[in-house]
Order: structure tokens, then sequence, then C-alpha cells
């Protein structure tokens, strides 16, 4: 497998949206290609950070004051309209 290949399938890889061969033949060019390899991590890294961030996920207080403040704004534009029409 090409290096260009390679590196394009990558974030597939770590998606782990690749068929069996396909991972293993990435798997076996990383392991002799080191310039791939340091792009396999960095990716890696990357996409790890990611999915920290994902499960952060606010606390019920921040969830509801936001709702309310949604809530608000639809009113204040539902009034508007009804003065409107
Ligand atoms: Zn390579």
């Amino acid at each position: 497998m090409k290096c260009e290949t390679v590196l394009e399938k990558l974030s597939l890889y770590l998606d782990k949206e690749l068929t069996h061969t396909e991972r293993e033949a990435i798997e076996e060019h990383l392991n002799e290609c080191a310039d791939c390899y340091a792009e396999f991590m960095a990716l890696k890294d990357l996409v790890e950070q990611l999915s920290v961030l994902k499960e952060v996920t606010p606390p019920a207080s921040l969830r509801r004051e936001i709702y309310q403040q949604v809530a608000s704004e639809v009113k204040k534009q539902a009034t508007l309209g009804g003065i409107d029409c």
C-alpha cells in the first residue's frame, strides 16, 4: 500500500470503517513506515481528545438555564409575530 493511500484511509481506520483486509494492510504499512506511523499517532491523539470532549455533558442546571433561555426567546418571537399580524 502506498503512503498516499494509507494517509487517505487513516481517519477511516480510526473510525473502524474499513474492512478487515484494509485494516491489516494499513497496520502492516504503519509497522514499516515511520512517516505514516507519526501521522497515525497524531491523528489518533486528536480523535481521542475529541472523544473526551464529546463525553463532557453540561450539568443539569446549566441545561435547564439554556432551555429556559431558548423558551423565552421563542416566546418573545412569537409575541412579536403576533403584533406584526
Ligand atoms: Zn507510509
